[in-house]
């Protein structure tokens, strides 16, 4: 059913606690944990507990979770002090934009200057 648990999905396997990850910031919808490939000093993935493959299915199916999704990222950037000097918020969707886990997910990216167009 669509929003279950996956028993293959890695980051359900995070949201169930079976899998750890440095969580810095939960709400009733989401979790925040630390990238463990970090990309720049911020790098925090903010989930949904709910398991869709990818953010446009999310916002579809859940748009109130989508949202919470991005109020956790701004809050992210905000804890890491990053509000100010700037923060990119991505979703990479499909493997050919470098998606690698099919549990929707915003990178929080922050802590050093951002180039654009990104590679
Ligand atoms: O956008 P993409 O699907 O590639 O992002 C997945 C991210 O999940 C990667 O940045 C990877 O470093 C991260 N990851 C993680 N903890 C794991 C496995 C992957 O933070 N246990």
């Amino acid at each position: 059913m669509a929003g279950e648990p996956q028993a293959d999905c890695l980051f359900c396997k995070i949201v169930s606690g079976d899998v750890p990850a440095t969580v810095v910031r939960t709400s009733d919808t989401t979790v925040a944990f630390r990238d463990i490939n970090p990309q720049a000093p911020t790098h925090v993935l903010v989930i949904p507990k709910a398991h869709y493959p990818d953010a446009g299915a999310l916002a579809a199916a859940e748009p109130l979770i989508a949202a919470d999704v991005l109020r956790e990222a701004a809050a992210v950037a905000a804890d890491e002090g990053n509000a100010d000097t700037g923060y990119r918020i991505v979703f990479n969707t499909g493997s050919g934009a470098g998606q690698t886990v099919f549990h929707a997910h915003a990178h929080v990216l922050g802590g050093r200057g951002l180039n654009w167009p990104p590679g």
